[in-house]
């Protein structure tokens, strides 16, 4: 099983929609994260589904407990 990777043109595009910082990819975890942007500046992080990022506020998640 391979996780879609999002080419780095697409993901300059991207930006929080929280805070507008940049999203970089999560560094490597746990599996079923592995699929996820994670904002630089205010550590929401978020899903990426079938390689296309949800940068949807309700779909985010915080970094930690
Ligand atoms: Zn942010």
């Amino acid at each position: 099983m391979t996780v879609p990777q999002i080419p780095p043109a697409i993901r300059e595009l991207l930006a929080c929609p929280r805070c507008h910082g940049p999203l970089l990819d999560a560094p490597p975890g746990r599996p079923e994260e592995s699929a996820t942007l994670r904002c630089a500046a205010c550590a929401l992080r978020f899903p990426v589904r079938d390689g296309i990022p949800v940068l949807l506020l309700d779909q985010a998640r915080t970094e930690g407990p």
